[in-house]
């Protein structure tokens, strides 16, 4: 049997009726929900993951097609200490995505990690396996030929040679998102000096409190005082946009280096999974 990676096949079905489906989350909705809160936070969990690094850039896409649209807060880090809620991801409130025109995304070569991760969902505790995909995604059949990680008896590194073998970018977009947690935890600390606490985790205590707390866009913050200077910041974004997989795995401490995506065409799937 022929096993083909995973491929698009554009149908744009994961691009419509975003808020029935809350299809966009590559993350399990639990981990990202507010509404597991009691806090009132101005929060609505149905539209398409955009993180604090992409925001800016969307809404200047949105601007140049002149295209309305509106964030709201979706995870963020609360702060005693700056009497604020540190915005690190948002979600852009829409049912068929804005961006999607005349049955194609008109941005696409700038879409967000969340499009360029979709369809797979990865486990909420980490990079480790499982990785799954969305079943309603026509092109999500290439999952079944990814093992239960915990039945099979592959090694950790050939697992993850596996799955990039078969996802490529999308793989290399889901770890993404798991760095950019990584990314923000250590600057939030950096300036809270302490560990963080996740605004949905908030105790009662803090939730009474919480009205009198600003809500900010951590990079925001971060670059209005200095922290980061917009060299700084641009350098970073760049970075991370660009980052290919085998640096994401030393940034997460994964012992590994996978084939690239031209020595898979190259050498052919089933030759190198075999290898
Ligand atoms: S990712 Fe899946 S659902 Fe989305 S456009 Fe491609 S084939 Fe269609
Ligand atoms: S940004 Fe593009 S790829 Fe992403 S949901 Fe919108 S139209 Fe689809």
């Amino acid at each position: 049997m022929t096993i083909k990676p995973f491929s698009c096949s554009h149908c744009g079905k994961c691009c419509k009726d975003i808020s029935k489906k809350n299809i966009h989350l590559p993350l399990p909705a639990p981990m990202v929900n507010a509404d597991s809160s009691a806090v009132k936070y101005p929060v609505h969990d149905r539209g398409l993951m955009v993180n604090a690094l992409e925001r800016e850039d969307i809404i200047k896409l949105a601007k140049k097609h002149s295209i309305k649209i509106r964030f709201f807060p979706l995870l963020g880090y609360f702060s005693k200490k700056f009497k604020a809620i540190f915005t690190v991801t948002y979600i852009l409130v829409c049912d068929d995505c804005p961006f999607y025109i005349s049955d194609k995304c008109i941005i696409y070569k700038q879409r967000p990690l969340t499009c360029r991760s979709y369809p797979i969902i990865l486990n909420p505790q980490g990079v480790l396996p499982p990785v799954t995909g969305d079943k309603r995604c026509p092109s999500s059949t290439v999952f079944s030929h990814i093992p239960d990680y915990s039945s099979t008896q592959m090694k950790l590194p050939n697992y993850y040679k596996f799955v990039y073998a078969l996802l490529e970018d999308n793989y290399v977009a889901a770890l993404k998102w798991y760095y950019f947690l990584e990314l923000v935890k250590k600057e939030f600390e950096r300036i809270e000096k302490k560990k963080l606490i996740l605004w949905e985790n908030f105790t009662l205590t803090y939730q009474k409190q919480y009205k009198k707390f600003q809500i900010v866009d951590l990079f925001s913050y971060l670059r209005k005082h200095d922290h980061y200077s917009e060299k700084k910041y641009q350098k970073l974004k760049d970075g991370f946009h660009s980052m290919q997989i085998n640096k994401l795995f030393t940034k997460l401490k994964i012992k590994l280096s996978v084939p690239s995506p031209r020595e898979i065409r190259k050498k052919g799937l089933e030759n190198l999974l075999a290898s």
